[in-house]
């Protein structure tokens, strides 16, 4: 059993009021709080070791250059990739999709198709988008039931030998669905797909295993696991890696330069153009030993203690729905209440010191499938506790009664 309260005094922004209220911070999803021994890292790095990396022959130049090839090596080992050139920094998420669809506009062409699913973020729509405008591939949609779930039978559908890649989330960041992407990158690979998965959401939950997945590529960010925000990681198969094109060309990303031609650098650094966050590398090392450090079993036990906790206690309130109830999901409730905005219940319940998210949680698709402008969204994390949920069960009511 973890011991809550100890674990609360890591973080200094949970001790905070917030409109006169002690904090309820369930906006985990949209990014989690930073544990004092990351904030100290970052003020570790720039006091003592700052200096540009892979450059210089000098000391400083040398132990920046070994701590970011170290937490790279690091989180190699935490998602267990085979080779640490396979984990690319990036700036989160979004750049590592980007990065991948900028890649297949070299290898798509007019006929080939690429699957999304219907529970995706923007960040893992849009890129596909604009990558299918500019090679003429075709965008199918892997539909959603009811519950939030993705539609098996209709994926094995889909999926033909003009599948050249599909892209799906780990774990929905609207409604907190687990996918089954085992199952999907298995039927991926049968069609020769290539699948990316997008572990953003999935990240703060669990430690992926890369290799026994088998997915081609693995996205993520670092500010949803208690690292910095402008840090992320992209997971890719050395294989693929190799095949897809540079994604910014610069320094660093080069094996020599002449106006002729230039040759690129080997993996990594052919995709790591220009001078990257070097502290926030280094210290999304520190934020992923911490997390393993309180170990993600008990970090499952906690959130699963909360989810049903707040399920339950929040389904007491009259016309309240929850959007997405499939048994596989993760710790995240969005929610309605029957005739309220979700705004209008954000704004009141800040007052009390609550944060959670309202809107449509960059997945317009999602909120149209439901018919709905958004949701209010609680999110919740290790850190949190059930009396936390009470607190907002309470300020939740409370906007009720003013709005009705
Ligand atoms: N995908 C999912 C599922 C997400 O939840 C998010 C962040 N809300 C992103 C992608 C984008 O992440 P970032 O903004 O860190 O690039």
């Amino acid at each position: 059993m973890l011991d809550i309260q100890k674990i609360r005094t890591d973080f200094p922004i949970l001790s905070q009021k917030v409109n006169g209220k002690p904090l309820v911070y369930f906006d985990n999803g949209a990014t989690s709080q930073k544990p004092q021994i990351v904030l100290d890292a970052i003020t570790k790095y720039y006091s003592e070791i700052n200096a540009n990396i892979h450059r210089g022959v000098h000391t400083l130049s040398q132990l920046a250059t070994d701590a970011y090839e170290e937490s790279r090596k690091k989180i190699q080992t935490h998602i267990n990739a085979k080779f640490s050139h396979e984990v690319l920094f990036t700036s989160g998420t979004t750049h590592g999709i980007n990065l991948v669809t900028n890649g297949f506009g070299s290898i798509l062409k007019p006929g080939d198709e690429v699957l999304v699913s219907a529970l995706e973020h923007h960040s893992n729509i849009v890129p596909w988008q604009m990558l299918c405008e500019k090679t003429g591939a075709t965008l199918k949609v892997i539909p959603m039931d009811e519950n939030g779930e993705l539609i098996m039978l209709e994926y094995d559908k889909l999926l033909s030998e003009k599948t050249k890649i599909v892209t799906v989330n780990h774990i929905s960041n609207a409604l907190g669905t687990i996918n089954p992407i085992e199952y999907m990158t298995e039927k991926a690979h049968e069609v020769g797909a290539a699948i990316l998965i997008d572990g953003a959401q999935a990240t703060p939950h669990l430690k992926p295993d890369v290799q026994e997945l088998d997915c081609d590529f693995y996205v993520f960010s670092g500010h949803k696991i208690c690292g910095p925000t402008g840090t992320g990681i992209l997971y890719g198969k050395e294989e693929w890696l190799n095949k897809l094109p540079p994604y910014q060309g610069g320094g660093e990303m080069i094996k020599e330069v002449t106006f002729e031609k230039t040759t690129y650098a080997d993996l990594p650094h052919k995709f790591e153009a220009g001078t990257p966050n070097i502290a926030g590398g280094i210290v999304l090392g520190v934020a992923i030993d911490y997390l393993n450090k309180i170990g993600f079993e008990n970090i499952q036990q906690q959130e699963k203690e909360l989810l049903e906790y707040g399920t339950k206690r929040l389904l007491e309130i009259d016309g309240l729905k929850i959007y997405g109830t499939s048994k596989e999901k993760t710790s995240v409730i969005s929610f309605n209440i029957d005739g309220i905005h979700p705004y209008d219940i954000g704004t009141i319940i800040d007052k009390q010191g609550i944060a959670v998210r309202t809107g449509h949680h960059c997945a317009q698709p999602i909120m149209n499938f439901f018919g709905i402008p958004g949701t209010i969204r609680a999110s919740f994390s290790f850190y949190n506790t059930k009396e936390e949920i009470d607190l907002m069960i309470e300020a939740v009511k409370k906007a009720q009664r003013m709005l009705s």
